[in-house]
């Protein structure tokens, strides 16, 4: 898949606009929607080194750019509130921290009634132990960090399929609200193969409670991707993976009402939405 090949410059915000009549904004990667669910783009201007950026939670913040301009991506979690919110920003070790700020606008998420097996929703005594395990475990594969990813941040779609626009959703599973539902979902058939999206290293692999079989990806600079309910995963934990290459299969583990890819984007420890990295 031809990846970016769109960006001549590494950083699309620094092409020149184009000179059509029809004239377009450089394209962006991730897109910037400053909703809950979203992705926020906040300019950090000019330095010669990249600056440091971390949430009001002090979480790293990914930042991108060059010496002429650096942004720092925000990853809005579903559950923000609106309105004013900030970053820290420091240029140097020897700087003082400041604070820029930035707005969060209102989105309103449909709701969404579904029905699965009783036992995916009251949860037994043996079942909730699991499931807490494994929460502690993700809490710890998804504060990993590494150095920042060199190149545009557009994402290839890891499966050809009807997207659903349910990313955001906030799901009543057989009459009870749960948490809001954070990924894509993309339907496709059993064994249809699952490819990477982005260049990256794989971080986790396991059969979770609810999202079943799963891969998760790190790309750098606190962007990682997940891909669940998999009827085969075909890699392992610390595998390098190129943009294209196949990771598992389609499949209908975990708590599912049949088979799709759950693809989850995540931002600074937060789920953000899908459509904001790809080509829609
Ligand atoms: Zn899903």
């Amino acid at each position: 898949m031809a990846l970016a090949a769109s960006a001549g410059s590494a950083w699309p915000a620094l092409a020149a606009a184009a000179s059509s009549a029809e004239k377009r904004e450089p394209e962006l990667w991730p897109q910037p929607l400053a909703v809950p669910g979203g992705v926020a783009r906040v300019a950090l201007g000019p330095a010669p080194e990249r600056p440091r950026a971390r949430t009001a939670q002090d979480v790293p913040l990914l930042v991108v750019g060059d010496m002429i301009a650096w942004t720092a991506l925000v990853g809005i979690p579903l559950s923000a509130q609106t309105g004013a919110s900030h970053i820290e920003v420091q240029g140097s070790a020897a700087e003082p921290a400041r604070r820029l700020a930035f707005r969060i606008a209102p989105k309103k998420y449909r709701e969404q009634q579904l029905k699965v097996p009783p036992r995916t929703v009251d949860l037994s005594a043996e079942d909730m132990a699991r499931y807490e395990r494994e929460r502690d475990h993700q809490k710890e594969v998804m504060a990993t960090w590494t150095p920042p990813p060199a190149g545009p941040l557009q994402l290839a779609v890891p499966v050809p399929g009807r997207r659903s626009s349910s990313f955001g959703l906030r799901r009543v599973f057989n009459g009870q609200p749960r948490n809001p539902h954070s990924g894509m979902d993309i339907a496709a058939a059993t064994g249809t193969p699952v490819h990477a999206p982005l260049d990256g290293q794989v971080i986790d692999t396991g059969d979770y409670f609810f999202n079943g079989n799963t891969v998760w990806m790190d790309h750098g600079g606190g962007l990682l991707t997940m891909y669940c309910h998999l009827s085969r995963i075909d890699v392992r934990t610390g595998d390098r993976l190129a943009t294209g290459q196949v990771l598992g299969q389609v499949g209908a583990t975990g708590r599912v009402t049949g088979p799709h890819l759950h693809w989850g984007v995540m931002l600074n420890r937060t789920m953000v939405d899908p459509a904001l990295f790809i080509e829609t």
